[in-house]
């Protein structure tokens, strides 16, 4: 394998902005004291931060380049980071599959592939046949791809890369979005076991090796980036693109029905919040901690999983501007502090 640098120059050559990550934990480098700290710098102020000029590497995802000089620079300072890739800017979408052992949702008539009920006979083999994200991919490219759902040749093939942990990432060059809608990560919103990473987030870069191994190429070709089929076009366009940019003046949300289950509830008012920090410019930092704290003290009551709730979360403060490393900070402090102070069960409500 080619040590990270190369990798890094050889991709940013084929226009896949890159930037570092930690060789130990696979998160974007840190920024330094005074971007940590600057509310100025977060949001879209990242773009007039002297940091990312300077050579530094603030502001991870953001900081993305193809510019070999920068590139250098970075590595220089750090061998050993594992280059990253910008999806949104190299004009990519990664499909992230997932083989963790987890056990099937609860209901997966409904939740395997969110939106799309599905029906006994339309899972061959039984639900018990399905395990991983690539098992979900299949039994969607079978519902809505036709009698040959995967058109043959190099322009549908994706780069198609073995994870360490047993699952593939697949490259795809992004489908064209209309509208002025942008495409934006969605975290198994197309089914179970499956992340879409596009727009402000990333993937390690396919042939780079991390601490918990290599994520090895094993189909496509990184100079010549094969498109999706249409139809799994249109499903990542269907739960992986912004929502309309949010009126001015949006109604107070509305409450959750009363009598909704317990994760249903948790999931509206994270629904409810995430719409309105996107609506923010000041205070977004205030209003994700709040979010984060109030779904920490209803986290237990709901069942959800808490790993699925900070992605959300963390997503939420993405979307608003905040850099990664801030809303990551934030959500896992104030998530911790709502755990350890779960709020009365909300009631429903007495009209009248
Ligand atoms: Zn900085
Ligand atoms: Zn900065």
């Amino acid at each position: 394998m080619a040590p990270p640098l190369n990798l890094a120059l050889t991709l940013a050559d084929l226009g896949w902005h890159v930037f570092p990550l930690s060789p130990r934990d696979k998160r974007p480098l840190a920024n330094c004291p005074t971007c940590r700290d600057n509310p100025t710098c977060s949001g879209d102020g990242y773009a007039a931060c002297p940091c990312i000029p300077a050579g530094q590497w603030c502001h991870g995802v953001r900081a993305a380049t193809t510019a070999p000089e920068r590139i250098r620079t970075w590595w220089r300072r750090q061998p050993n980071a594992v280059p990253a890739v910008a999806a949104g800017p190299s004009g990519l979408v990664l499909i992230d599959l997932d083989a963790h052992t987890d056990q099937l949702p609860a209901d997966p008539a409904t939740e395997l592939l969110p939106g799309i009920p599905l029906t006994n006979d339309q899972m061959p083999g039984g639900i018990q046949a399905i395990r991983t994200g690539r098992d979900v991919l299949l039994l969607l490219a079978r519902l809505r791809g036709g009698s040959r759902p995967w058109p043959t040749g190099p322009d549908h093939q994706p780069v198609t890369v073995t994870t360490p942990s047993d699952g593939r990432h697949l490259w795809y060059r992004a489908p064209r979005v209309e509208n002025g809608r942008r495409l934006r990560q969605a975290l198994g919103a197309l089914g179970w076991q499956i992340d879409i990473k596009a727009g402000w987030s990333y993937g390690i870069a396919p042939d780079a090796t991390a601490a918990n191994g290599p994520y090895q190429v094993i189909a496509g070709n990184t100079a010549h980036v094969g498109c999706m089929p249409d139809w799994l076009a249109d499903e990542v366009l269907r739960v992986a693109t912004d929502r309309p940019v949010p009126t001015p003046a949006p109604a107070p949300a509305a409450p959750p029905a009363s009598g909704s289950r317990p994760a249903a509830y948790l999931t509206t008012v994270i629904d409810n919040g995430a719409a309105e920090l996107a609506t923010l410019t000041d205070g977004r930092q205030r209003a994700l901690s709040a979010l984060a704290y109030k779904t920490g003290g209803l986290l237990a009551w709901s069942g959800l999983n808490r790993g699925d709730v900070e992605d959300r979360l963390v997503d939420a403060g993405l979307a608003s501007g905040l850099p990664e490393r801030l809303a990551h900070r934030i959500v896992h402090r104030a998530l911790d502090n709502g755990l350890a102070h779960p709020l009365p069960v909300p009631q429903a409500r007495k009209v009248g």
